[in-house]
């Protein structure tokens, strides 16, 4: 027999004002099968939830129904509410009359009936609600991060100082990430490489950190607590144990290509590594341009190996990792100057990006810190720099904002200013958006002190003329139309989310924008959890973002980690999918439209199976079943039948 209390919040005025609920409450206690119903101004306070546990024992409620909120915010709070008194915490129900209803209602008689029908197809819901117990698995106190920028660095050393141990996977040959390529950074304009390097130099020499440089994640299976990674190794063609990282082998190599590390504006060997200070400081072989790779002979490394490290034999491999939690990190990319027409197209050797502007001004990159430009290797005595390319378009390319562009041009023309003194740097802007902690007093330094022109406007084109670029613009302040003869051109390129990332997050199961960055659980209360447990989001991956920024939400997913670690069993909702054998037919369609793995076909039985650790809920399983024998607990077809009937009748 039923015997459901209903307790209907004001939530101050945000129900009460639209919502009559003394009415609501009224109406509701004499509905079948409800014992009492009441209503306070906020059942979430302490004394709302102590009058819940009070009539719970008194009236020995087998049942509650709390009419306030989404479940989002307080179904959690009111089920241990009514646990704590003894009642299945899944006995209890939210009716959601706050966003479904009083926020969307302005006719105080309309919503306080569209009250009533959500109360009454609630406790109908809850007349069929099974007790549930909760699932308890084991958890593996290992994780795993992806990603070796300084995000996973942050987050890798977090984790491993709080005693656990961490797999860091990083697909180039070092960790370090842009972070490394940078001349100095904003607003302390600190050396990136003297901050950086001490903390690889620890990931390197960590006793709980297995660093997996040159790698990548090949798959996952599994769920919180207990991930399966299977990781590929790629050849380097070095057999790092051997290699004493003495360079000889570099040194010989007679092979020269772009350097990805330096944005391509000088040349590297088929033989290196990324950067003086990498960690590990290897070198790898590139395939693509090793002559005797490619061609069948050269072996210049291997003839000059004192270690005898070379091995081109080398294949990839792969190893497995057990490990409850997975950290992704990838970071970003920025968006590729070809594909704007308007700017010279990626035609233009002097029309370059923010971060090949970074190399050049980098003291221990291409030209020691001294600007030189790409063509002709002349110190540049006029630069354009030209904000938003690409970002705040919506039209064109991308509508949201980088971020970090109004800060770092401002940086690199401070910079620029201070090696070249009698040169002139031009910024092209929409707004200004300096927003951190001592940014906006580094913007006015560089206004004022470095006598930066920043002139408020798009360009509307840029041509060769000679050997300079003319950029052509407008001053929407003054009206003028603007000419510039400019020795370079530095475009500050959308952010855009690290190459691969979208196959990536289709491996891990975790979800990404419309543009690939990688969604949080919640915007504002779990920005550092992915909608899939057991994963957590640091850095650039996440969306666009300084190094302060990178750095504290790193250490805000560590922190998740070391939260989920400190428990030794975890519980799982038991409000997840479930077969009925005896109806199942094998079609198969719930496995197929399983976004989390967690269905396969049983190849004796031909029938459905469902792994209920991995189970999330969603419920697409059971929509998705013809013959109805994929159910939900306490969301079963009878449930919503009733639900839908509560409403029409
Ligand atoms: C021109 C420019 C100048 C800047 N200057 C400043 C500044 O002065 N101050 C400041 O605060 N910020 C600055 N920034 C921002 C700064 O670069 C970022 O905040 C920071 O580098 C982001 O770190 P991250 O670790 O999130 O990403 P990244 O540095 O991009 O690192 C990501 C890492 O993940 C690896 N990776 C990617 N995909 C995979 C995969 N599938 N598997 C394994 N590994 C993978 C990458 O190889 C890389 O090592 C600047 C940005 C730009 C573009």
């Amino acid at each position: 027999m039923n015997r459901i209390g209903v307790f209907v919040c004001h939530c101050g005025l945000n129900i009460a004002q639209t919502v009559d609920v003394e009415k609501l409450a009224n109406i509701i206690s004499d509905y079948p099968g409800v014992v009492y119903a009441t209503n306070y101004i906020y059942m979430c306070s302490d004394p709302g939830q102590d009058m819940i546990k009070e009539i719970v024992k008194e009236k020995k409620l087998n049942g509650v129904v709390v009419a306030c909120c989404s479940p989002t915010m307080h179904e959690t709070t009111f089920r241990n509410t009514v646990a704590s008194v003894g009642l299945n915490p899944y006995r209890c129900e939210i009716a959601n009359i706050r966003e479904q209803c009083s926020w969307v209602h302005k006719d105080k008689k309309i919503a306080t009936e569209k009250a009533v029908e959500i109360v009454k197809a609630t406790i109908e819901k809850l007349k069929l609600d099974k007790s549930l117990i909760p699932l308890s698995v084991p958890i593996t106190k290992r994780a795993l991060v992806i990603g070796g920028g300084i995000a996973g660095i942050q987050a890798s050393l977090d984790i491993a100082d709080s005693g656990y141990e961490v797999v860091l996977v990083e697909r180039n040959q070092s960790i370090g990430g842009h972070m490394l390529q940078l001349s100095e950074t904003f607003p302390t304009l600190d050396c990136p490489q003297c901050i950086a390097t001490p903390k690889m130099v620890q990931v390197g020499q960590h006793p709980k950190i297995k660093l997996l440089a040159y790698s990548e994640v090949e798959e996952v299976s599994g769920y919180v607590g207990n991930f399966k990674v299977k990781i590929r190794r790629k050849a380097s063609f070095v057999d790092w144990n051997k290699c004493t990282g003495c360079g000889l082998c570099v040194e010989k190599c007679p092979v020269r290509v772009p350097s990805e590390f330096n944005e391509l504006l000088v040349k590297r060997k088929a033989i290196y590594t990324l950067f003086p200070q990498a960690v590990p400081n290897k070198p790898v072989i590139d395939s693509n341009n090793c002559l005797y790779l490619t061609k069948g002979k050269c072996r210049a490394c291997e003839k000059n190996c004192l270690a005898k490290a070379i091995d081109f034999n080398q294949k990839d491999t792969f190893v497995e990792e057990d490990v409850g939690a997975i950290v992704v990190a990838t970071g970003y990319d920025l968006m590729d100057k070809a594909e704007i027409g308007e700017y010279g197209a990626g035609k233009y050797k002097d029309v370059i990006n923010g971060l090949q502007m970074e190399r050049l001004l980098c003291p221990s990159g291409p030209t020691e810190g001294i600007p030189h430009r790409p063509s002709d290797g002349k110190i540049p005595k006029e630069i354009v720099f030209i904000q938003c390319v690409g970002s705040r378009d919506p039209e064109h390319y991308y509508p949201y904002c980088s971020k970090v562009c109004c800060m770092y041009v401002v940086k690199q023309a401070m910079l620029y200013k201070n090696v070249v003194p009698d040169g002139q740097a031009y910024v092209f802007y929409m707004d200004i958006r300096c927003d951190g902690k001592g940014y906006e007093e580094f913007l006015q330094k560089g206004m004022e002190e470095n006598k930066i022109l920043y002139l408020r406007g798009r360009v509307s084109k840029l041509f060769k003329d000679g050997d300079k670029i003319k950029v052509w613009g407008a001053d929407t302040l003054t009206g003028r139309k603007i000419e510039i003869s400019a020795d370079m051109v530095v475009l500050a390129m959308a952010v855009v989310p690290s190459k691969g990332v979208k196959e990536l997050a289709r491996k891990l199961r975790i979800t990404a924008d419309d543009y690939g960055f990688l969604t949080e659980a919640h915007p504002k209360l779990r920005p550092v959890e992915s909608l899939t447990a057991g994963y957590f989001l640091a850095g650039a991956a996440q969306g666009p973002k300084d190094i302060p920024d990178v750095v504290a939400q790193a250490s805000g997913a560590a922190s998740k980690v070391d939260s989920l670690f400190s428990q030794d069993v975890l519980y799982h909702e038991p409000i997840i999918a479930s077969v009925d054998e005896e109806v199942c037919v094998g079609c198969g369609n719930c496995v197929d439209v399983c976004a989390y793995d967690a269905i396969e076909l049983d190849l004796r039985t031909k029938k459905a199976k469902v792994n209920s650790a991995v189970c999330e809920g969603c419920g697409a399983c059971c929509a998705a079943c013809p013959s109805g024998a994929m159910q939900h607990n306490n969301f079963s077809k009878r449930q919503i039948f009733e639900m839908v009937d509560a409403f029409v009748r």
